[in-house]
């Protein structure tokens, strides 16, 4: 009994999802189930009987390293020796509640779609590691995103799957008498039910709200079951719960935060349920309570695409919002107001964006681009002020190192920084070190990843060509599967991310005569990996993934060209660990910052990429390729075809060459050059643990002591955290200062 106790403990807290020698414990157990539950702990164990689990840990040394694997997550959990303890100490009494619509934090959790959740996921991961104290705040969907599969045309099919809670490492939050805690989310004249999950990342709690409770209409006991499914109504109902409801949940685990941060414009109703809340605290009215509520609120926008902001029709707002209107004890108008550029005007829907920038007092864009896109964008919000001086400032994302670093390097940081590197991230001049890594090793350990991610491509492309054949032995699948087959000793390049327009998954298409010289060149050939979905309203976007999957089929490109389905972080995980090298072609400059490319860099794998989000700060001439000038052009046609042919260009007269020019010990220096230095100037910098810390010193300690009360005092504090010692040392907050932000 003791060893399923054991075993239900290290699976029921996410920090065996980022620590590989937990997940070793588990897959040792069954490897062949391990990947049929889709790596989910939970649901492993549910399968396996206790006898078998009992005798497997006769084994004294499988014994030893659970009972480690145990000590390690306790010490983990008890230590005070980290960042967080000295760092952020207002933080440890009121935590910062960190609200988001998706959290991408494992596989076998379902509540992500793509790039926002990554981040979200991330962002409470490297919180957990330096110990400042976050709640996380989303929603449980039952039915999660889509599984993505083609059919034989390479037509998108969308497959949802009922995901059933009690193979989630997800407990209900209880009340003192052990039932379900609940709290009531009011719209217009009656109310929905709202049930709290509970997920342990690491050090914190991740909050997960839920409709699907006994008391509630089957309609709403549906709201909450897919992520950005539904109509506007749904999606409506969907963030009041998110932020409405999540607000009140906090209150109901008696968790007071210091700070509201919203992760995109979705949760923005957190405002008005937070203003509320303080002016029942206070006994004051919403003027007195507003700058107040303001001061504690920080706001991370992500949209670089105008039209992709949420809105709603007014009417339909305030009959949704109808009660919690009333609550505040303003008019209708006064509401819409605060979510229309111009209050006055009757016309202008109501926006999530601009609900947010008006109700926070530190708002940032994701990377420097983003920031210059993003203030021209909401000068309007500040008519009489400068583009300048729009209070809008960036902290650039970054990735969890732990979660997205292969083993093999890992071991290979651990010899060149000392294993203590993590704690000491922050610190450049730790990360030179990196430079002085044998060329041979690195270069070994790059073709035994390229091998082990052929391997994984192999084995899916047989599994997806069955599944599209029906689960039949067929022929055709069989035979294609034969052919599609990948060469570990070839350049070996990904291209995955979600296939929306501007993001240009079509670009390396634009000239297949050319593409076709360059993958069937017999010296130097190259092979391209790709993945990803389409919304499912979004019939463009999967026009673009049906050409893909026709080039993959073409016999010019069988076996040089291949398309793996569902992109998720599985997926994902396995091809920035094996890749050589990552393409990005957004059109510049929607890509608010894409994380991808960074967790491609970390595992020695070279970016080729357009001058956009943030490649455009990441890009030194030495630590990867980049794809063009940075040149932007009106005419939307003129600039595919430029990047199109920028693309060719550097694959043809950089990329193949540097990767091919072997010296007489079979290795190309050249390229390990680059990887070094990428190693060495990109990892630190694109982590999520920097950034945490960044949005710590510059956003959630000022917010939590509610340091602001102007528009414009983030600036000037942002200004003060860079003159914190540990700040100053850093060559990117030079660059910040110098091109005046
Ligand atoms: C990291 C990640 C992303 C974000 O990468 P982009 O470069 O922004 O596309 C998207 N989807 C998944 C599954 C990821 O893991």
């Amino acid at each position: 009994m003791d060893i399923i106790k054991r075993l239900t403990e290290l699976s029921k807290n996410l920090y065996w999802a980022w620590h590989p020698e937990c997940v070793k414990v588990f897959r040792d157990i069954n490897t062949e189930l391990w990947r049929d539950v889709n790596h989910n702990p939970v649901d492993f164990l549910n399968r396996l009987a206790n006898d078998i689990l009992e005798d497997k840990f006769q084994n004294k040394y499988k014994l030893k390293q659970l009972t480690e694997r145990l000590n390690d997550l306790h010490e983990y959990l008890e230590s005070s020796e980290i960042w967080g303890a000295w760092q952020a100490g207002p933080l440890r009494a009121q935590p910062v509640a960190y609200f988001s619509a998706e959290f991408a934090l494992h596989e076998s959790l379902p509540i992500y779609s793509g790039g926002l959740g990554a981040l979200a996921g991330d962002h409470l991961k490297a919180a957990s590691d330096l110990g400042v104290p976050i709640v996380g705040i989303g929603l449980s969907y039952s039915h999660g995103y889509f599984v993505q599969s083609l059919d034989f045309e390479g037509w998108q099919q969308e497959h949802y799957f009922n995901v059933s809670d009690n193979i989630l490492p997800i407990e209900l939050a209880k009340n003192e008498f052990g039932q379900p805690l609940r709290v009531c989310v009011r719209t217009e004249s009656y109310q929905i039910w709202v049930g709290i999950w509970l997920v342990h990342v690491g050090r914190n709690l991740l909050i997960l709200l839920d409709t699907n409770v006994e008391g509630n209409s089957s309609d709403d006991k549906n709201l909450t079951s897919r992520l950005y499914g539904g109509d506007k109504h749904i999606r409506l109902l969907q963030e009041l719960i998110l932020g409405v409801g999540g607000m009140l949940a906090l209150e109901a685990l008696g968790i007071t935060p210091s700070v509201i941060h919203l992760n995109e414009g979705h949760s923005a109703f957190a405002c008005l349920e937070f203003l509320r809340m303080l002016m029942d605290r206070d006994g004051q009215s919403f003027d007195n309570m507003f700058e107040i509520a303001a001061s504690q609120i920080v706001f991370t926008t992500h949209t670089a695409v105008a039209a992709g902001h949420d809105e709603f029709d007014p009417e339909l707002l305030v009959k949704v919002l109808n009660p919690l209107i009333t609550q505040l004890g303003i008019s209708e108008n006064r509401l819409l107001g605060l979510g229309r550029v111009d209050p006055e005007d009757e016309k202008e829907n109501f926006s999530m964006t601009v609900l947010a920038m008006k109700m926070s007092r530190y708002r940032n864009a994701v990377s420097f681009l983003h920031c210059r896109l993003t203030r021209a964008i909401w000068n309007k919000l500040w008519p009489t002020t400068s583009q300048y001086d729009v209070p809008i400032n960036y902290i650039t994302n970054g990735v969890h190192i732990s979660t997205w670093l292969a083993e093999p390097m890992a071991k290979l940081y651990n010899k060149y920084l000392g294993p203590k590197w993590k704690a000491a991230i922050d610190d450049p001049e730790s990360w030179t070190s990196m430079e002085s890594i044998d060329d041979i090793e690195l270069w070994e350990k790059n073709s035994q990843l390229r091998a082990h991610l052929v391997d994984y491509i192999d084995r899916t492309v047989q599994k997806q060509e069955k599944a599209r054949a029906e689960g039949k032995e067929s022929e055709t699948a069989n035979e294609y599967a034969r052919q599609a087959k990948l060469n570990p000793a070839v350049l070996t390049i990904g291209i995955a991310r979600r296939f929306a327009r501007y993001k240009r998954m079509d670009l390396l298409f634009k000239d297949p005569a050319r593409l076709e010289r360059l993958v069937n060149n017999s010296e130097r050939p190259v092979q391209f990996i790709f993945a990803g979905k389409a919304h499912p309203q979004d019939t463009d976007a999967k026009h673009v993934i049906q050409m893909v999957f026709r080039f993959t089929r073409d016999p010019r490109f069988i076996g040089k060209i291949v398309f793996i389905e569902n992109y998720d972080i599985n997926v994902c995980r396995h091809l920035v660990q094996g890749v050589d090298a990552w393409i990005n072609v957004p059109r510049r400059p929607l890509e608010a910052c894409g994380t991808s490319g960074q967790k491609v860099a970390m595992n020695g794998g070279l970016n080729i990429s357009v001058l956009d989000g943030w490649w455009a700060q990441a890009y030194d001439g030495a630590n990867g390729f980049a794809i063009g000038k940075g040149s932007e052009h009106s005419n939307l046609d003129h600039q595919d075809y430029v990047d199109a042919e920028a693309l060719y260009d550097v694959l043809e007269n950089e990329v193949v060459p540097l990767f091919y020019n072997r010296n007489e010990d079979g290795i190309p220096h050249g390229w390990v050059a680059r990887q070094k230095h990428a190693l060495r100037t990109l990892t630190w910098r694109f982590s999520a643990q920097r950034m945490v810390m960044d949005y710590t010193l510059s956003c959630y300690l000022p917010a939590a002591g509610g340091l602001t009360s102007s528009v414009t005092a983030d600036v000037r504090l942002l200004k003060e955290a860079f003159k914190l010692p540990d700040f100053a040392r850093q060559p990117w907050i030079e660059e910040v200062k110098s091109k005046n932000v």
